[in-house]
């Protein structure tokens, strides 16, 4: 049991910008993921430390903390290198769907504990629970029997496994406390840690629809991800990567799912296809089944050609209860109720994406949360038509809306329509993928011949 302390003496230290203990930090973390501090003290608790921040010691007894309020796995019986990767959070981010069964089929074991839609951005627990069946919620026995069998496991937060996460990621998603790099690192990094991983990849997302909108404080909080990471003693490479606009075409659950069958059926937009081998690439190199992250680069590539990537993906999804027939023909799947197409005000060349509300409007339609309690729906969200740099004829199709709610439509229409910029002149649209963060520090990020396609 944690040393004991006043709540309201410890939110106060940190309203009035006080540094508090490790022994402080472990008595609210425990106490909350206990049910013994309520939603309120917390809340004021995590709005304090998003205001006034939390110092690099602080951050790291956090992740501490967070980490030792459930069981670390041991992953030992299951043998070799243990990779996961974790995303900082996106729009249209549908990477670890992908990527996962792609490493898993190299070889590679992949334990993954993955997170819900958080603010503006989508999780991936509520994709894969929009497969109709699919089960998210395991115990730590049948985790590891799941890895041990397919290597790879697809799975949420746990009472075993970093149940502080659990409760504090769901309470920041609805108190506008996300966007705290501290905050984040905890989170990412205790459940990451706590899975039993030896090697973490990170994509730590960039630009308008990123939890970090700007360049340095995306490499601040990948510097500390990286710092606690090989801390703890797990090589971590992280990735700078553009969030200026969704990733692929899809955005909402579902949506998302199939386009992820596509990419693993060798189709799929580029942006994905180009980040998922940089990842997986990386992964596989971390894990010990490449000499270096081109050869791991062309190991993802050959997983998706010759199809065991895609059928480690129906072999994980039939593994977890999931119906592997709407996999197999995602059209399928029923449609949401209502749809409508955006239109284009005027023509000329997509120029801007305000990609938060773009997220935002995916939660609108009702594949994200506004509170705690409520559920994602798997089939609401949209397709986009048109992406940076393409070129639009007044009155053409930008995005397919998806909603079960009616009044959605129009709210929603209206949200696109202010959030997507049209101008005369083409403008050039940034880098995808910008540096890449490890122990030895920053470095710019060049694309390989390999990922030039
Ligand atoms: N992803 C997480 O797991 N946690 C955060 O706080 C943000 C992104």
């Amino acid at each position: 049991m944690a040393k004991e302390f006043n709540t309201v003496t410890l939110i106060r230290k940190k309203r009035n910008r006080e540094s508090l203990s490790q022994d402080e930090i472990n008595y609210l973390v425990q106490s909350y993921t206990e049910d013994s501090i309520p939603d309120y003290q917390m809340s004021s608790f995590l709005m304090a430390s998003y205001l006034n921040g939390l110092n690099d010691e602080e951050a790291a007894n956090l992740t501490n903390a967070m980490l030792h309020s459930g069981i670390v796995a041991d992953l030992s019986e299951v043998p070799g290198k243990k990779v996961d990767k974790h995303s900082t959070g996106g729009v249209g981010d549908k990477l670890s769907l992908i990527l996962a069964p792609v490493v898993a089929a190299c070889g590679v074991p992949v334990p993954m504990i993955s997170g819900r839609g958080l603010g503006h951005t989508g999780g991936t627990l509520d994709k894969l629970e929009s497969i109709p069946g699919f089960t998210v919620d395991v115990d730590l026995k049948r985790y590891k029997e799941i890895l041990k069998k397919q290597n790879l496991v697809l799975v949420g937060q746990t009472e075993e496994i970093a149940p502080a996460d659990k409760r504090l990621y769901a309470l920041r998603d609805v108190t506008a406390t996300v966007e705290s790099i501290p905050l984040i690192a905890g989170s990412i990094m205790s459940k990451k840690l706590a899975e039993g991983i030896d090697a973490l990849v990170l994509d730590v997302k960039v630009g308008s629809g990123a939890f970090m909108k700007k360049q340095e404080d995306a490499l601040e909080l990948a510097q500390t991800l990286v710092t606690i990471g090989e801390k703890f003693g797990k090589e971590t490479i992280a990735y700078l990567t553009n969030m200026d606009q969704p990733l692929g075409y899809a955005v909402g659950n579902w949506l998302e799912v199939k386009e992820s069958i596509e990419c693993l059926r060798g189709e799929g937009p580029k942006d994905v296809i180009k980040l998922v081998h940089l990842l997986s690439g990386t992964m596989i190199y971390l894990g010990d089944k490449a000499e270096s992250v081109s050869e791991g680069i062309e190991m993802s590539r050959k997983a998706i050609e010759n199809g065991s990537a895609y059928q480690k993906f129906l072999d994980i999804v039939e593994e977890q209860d999931g119906d592997t027939k709407v996999i197999k023909n995602p059209e399928s799947y029923p449609l949401a109720e209502y749809s409508l197409e955006v239109k284009a005000k005027k023509s000329g060349y997509i120029s801007d994406m305000n990609t938060f509300n773009l997220g935002m409007a995916a939660v609108e339609l009702g594949a994200g949360r506004r509170a705690k309690e409520d559920r994602a729906d798997p089939s609401a969200g949209y397709t986009l038509h048109k992406k940076l740099g393409n070129k639009v004829a007044e009155n053409e199709t930008i995005a397919t809306l998806f909603t079960n709610k009616k009044e959605k439509l129009s709210t929603t229409d209206e949200i696109f329509l202010n959030s997507i910029s049209i101008s005369e002149n083409r403008l050039e649209s940034g880098s995808l993928i910008y540096s890449r963060i490890d122990k030895m520090g920053i470095h710019e990020y060049e694309e390989s011949e390999l990922l030039k396609s």
